[in-house]
Formats: C-alpha cells, sequence, structure tokens
C-alpha cells in the first residue's frame, strides 16, 4: 500500500527520546511503582502549567473522578448535575459514591451542558455540579459559577478532553473546587493510563492524598483514617507525563493549527459544521468533531463514517446520549433532543499532532467528493 492511502488512525500518542529516557532511568533506578522522583516533578509540573495551587496524580481519570468526588464529601442521597452527552466515566463515577447523576442536555453550539437548563434540574439534595469540557472546548464557566454560588454548589471540572484549554485566559481544572483531567493513550497528552486531579484548597488535596493511599494516615504507618482506595500512578507512568508536560506547548500548538486546517477546507461544505469559536475560550479541540447535516450536505453521518473507512480513514461517532443505554435507565428523567442529534449526526475526525497536512487534506478531500455526489 503506498502512502497516499495509509490507515490514518483518529489519534496516535506523540512519543520522543525524552519518554523514552525518562522511563529507562525509572528502570535502570529500580523506582518503578509509586515512589519516585517523575510523581513528584509531573504533579508539580502540572500544578505549574496550570496554575493550580495542588495536583495529585491517580492511575487513570475515572478513579481521579471517583477520588474527587469522595474527597469532597459526595455520598448516597446526594445529586449531582452532569451533562448527558459525555463519556460514561463522568456519571460513573458519580454512580460509584452512591450519589444520583442528574442528566441535562447538551447545547448545539458547544456539545456542552446548556446552562439554560441546569437550574430546573437542582433540589435539595443538590451538592454539586459536575462540568465536562468535551471535545476540548470549555464549558461556559462564569454563568456556570453564577448558578453554582446562587444555589451554593461546589464545581467538579472533568477536564479529560481539555488540557490546557482556556476560559478568559485561565487553564480549565482552576476554576471548580476540583478538577480531573485523564492520561489515557489517545488524550492530549498522555502517560499510557493516568490521571490528575487539581485542588484550590490544600485540605481538600490533602484528604485527597490519604485516601487514594489507601485512607493510611501519613504518620502513622498502617493506621487507616479513612476506607481509603489504591489509586496511585506509578512512577513510570508519571515519567511518561514529565516528557509530555515539558513540550504541552507545543502539543496544544499543533492540535489548534490542525483544527484550523480542517476548518477551512471544510468551511465552503454546506452542512458541516463546528463547535462555534468564543472570544473568551480557547479551544484545544481534543477531537476535532463535526455535525452533519444530512439535509444540507445530502448524506449522513453514517454514509460518512463508511465512505471515510473505506478510503482508509478513521473517525469516531460522537457519544451516545446516557439517557438511552440500559444501565442509566432509572436516570433518565427529562428530555434530550440535543443530545440525541449530537449523538446521530456528530463524528469526530482524526485529530492526532501526528497528522501532516497532506493527510488532513486527503480526508477534507472526501467530504468534497461525498458533497459532489449530491449533485450528480
Ligand atoms: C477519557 C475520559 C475520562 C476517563 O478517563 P480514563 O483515564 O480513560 O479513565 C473521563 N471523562 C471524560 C470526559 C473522558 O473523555
Amino acid at each position: 500500500m503506498n502512502d497516499l492511502n495509509k490507515f490514518i488512525p483518529i489519534y496516535e500518542p506523540f512519543i520522543e527520546a525524552n519518554e523514552s529516557k525518562f522511563l529507562q532511568d525509572c528502570v535502570k533506578s529500580g523506582w518503578i511503582s509509586s515512589k519516585g522522583k517523575y510523581i513528584d516533578l509531573f504533579e508539580k509540573s502540572f500544578a505549574e502549567y496550570l496554575d493550580s495551587p495542588f495536583a495529585l496524580s491517580t492511575s487513570n481519570g475515572t478513579v481521579a473522578l471517583h477520588l474527587a468526588l469522595v474527597s469532597l464529601g459526595i455520598n448516597k442521597g446526594d445529586e449531582i448535575i452532569v451533562p448527558n452527552l459525555t463519556f460514561a466515566a463522568s456519571v460513573n463515577s458519580i454512580i460509584y459514591t452512591g450519589a444520583t447523576p442528574v442528566l441535562v442536555d447538551c447545547d448545539l453550539e458547544t456539545l456542552n451542558i446548556d446552562i439554560k437548563q441546569i437550574e430546573e434540574k437542582i433540589t435539595s439534595k443538590t451538592k454539586a455540579i459536575m462540568v465536562v469540557h468535551l471535545y476540548g472546548l470549555p464549558s461556559f464557566l462564569a454563568e456556570i459559577k453564577l448558578i453554582a454560588d446562587k444555589f451554593d454548589l461546589d464545581i467538579i471540572e472533568d477536564a479529560a478532553e481539555s488540557f490546557g484549554s482556556e476560559f478568559n485566559n485561565k487553564k480549565v481544572g482552576t476554576f471548580g473546587r476540583v478538577g480531573c483531567f485523564s492520561f489515557f493513550g489517545n488524550k492530549t497528552i498522555t502517560t499510557g493510563e493516568g490521571g490528575m486531579i487539581t485542588f484550590k484548597d490544600e485540605k481538600d488535596y490533602n484528604k485527597a492524598r490519604i485516601l487514594r493511599d489507601h485512607g493510611m494516615n501519613p504518620n502513622k504507618t498502617y493506621w487507616h483514617d479513612y476506607i481509603g482506595f489504591n489509586y496511585r500512578m506509578t512512577n513510570l507512568q508519571a515519567a511518561i507525563g514529565y516528557a509530555q508536560i515539558l513540550k504541552a506547548d507545543y502539543i496544544i500548538k499543533k492540535k489548534i493549527e490542525i483544527a484550523q486546517i480542517y476548518k477551512k477546507a471544510l468551511k465552503d461544505i454546506p452542512g458541516i459544521e463546528f463547535v462555534k469559536e468564543f472570544d473568551n475560550i480557547k479551544n484545544t479541540y481534543w477531537l476535532v468533531t463535526i455535525i452533519i447535516d444530512n439535509h444540507k450536505f445530502g448524506f449522513d453521518r453514517d454514509y460518512v463514517k463508511s465512505f471515510l473507512k473505506n478510503c482508509n480513514v478513521d473517525s469516531r461517532p460522537v457519544f451516545f446520549p446516557i439517557h438511552q443505554m440500559p444501565p442509566y435507565e432509572k436516570y433518565n428523567i427529562g428530555k434530550f433532543p440535543n443530545s440525541v442529534y449530537a449523538s446521530n449526526n456528530g463524528l469526530s475526525l482524526p485529530s492526532s499532532i501526528l497528522l501532516t497536512r497532506d493527510q488532513i487534506e486527503r480526508i477534507c478531500n472526501c467530504f468534497i467528493e461525498i458533497y459532489n455526489k449530491k449533485n450528480n
């Protein structure tokens, strides 16, 4: 197969010499478990990069969310507001604590939680709003903060898909009482598997650190203050993470460039919509995602997906809305037309920073080819 037809995956990690060098350093030193210098280096450099007072690494993004919720005291009987259109882990982490996820529909211009529908879902049991910044685009944090303050709720940011994204020149993950990140292999920066929690408050940070380490009292070995967890990251993961954070600016710059190339190439094709741009919001485009209006475009999302597949181009449908899936049946309260529309018509395109300009052109040419069929 020649290069022109080479498979283009939806994502590839950007691994270079430093990742290998730092990993070898771990292996040679014997510090391969969850103690070692890279844990500290990664946590400190991550906190510094975001301008957050505290950061705590975890073994993945899902447990980062669970640990964040437990450290804030979220429990059975509590209700947490969460968008219906998200990766299931956001909602699962709430269910793990015994609390109830209260689903809110998305807004079609951003695919994030529709802020106009939050207040009507708040009850006397509501403890927090879990904000998910989907596909790299920050939610409307100023408005969400006004609602949270009005009802005395905590904000938990699921920033797993939005490392480096900004709202009013401030990085997401620093707005809420806690912010959670994922470093899965396809995320903006990766440690293979891994996660991080950022905290505003030192007390929350200290509690989460103890809970992460089996609930063990740091000054009294094998004395357990809580029923804790082992949610620690290894020094090996952190070594990769540290190498990644050193080049975070470059990664983010490339991701934005890639999105701009797509947007420019597809801007004249009717029925292909990107999420909106806002003056005070920096989208880092974890996955460049489009909504295909099949009346205007002439073909629907599933057709486009299979056409791309035949061109050896990977793509990914937008998440299924949580309320439609059987395990979440009892949380299906209210109406979610926008999530359903986005899920049926949304498609994420290859977004790795290893993509070449030629590859992006090849992908965009597929769209032009499909659209031209309409007129034949
Ligand atoms: C990836 C992701 C997570 C979970 O992260 P893992 O590291 O895979 O456990 C949580 N929330 C969202 C929105 C994600 O995209």
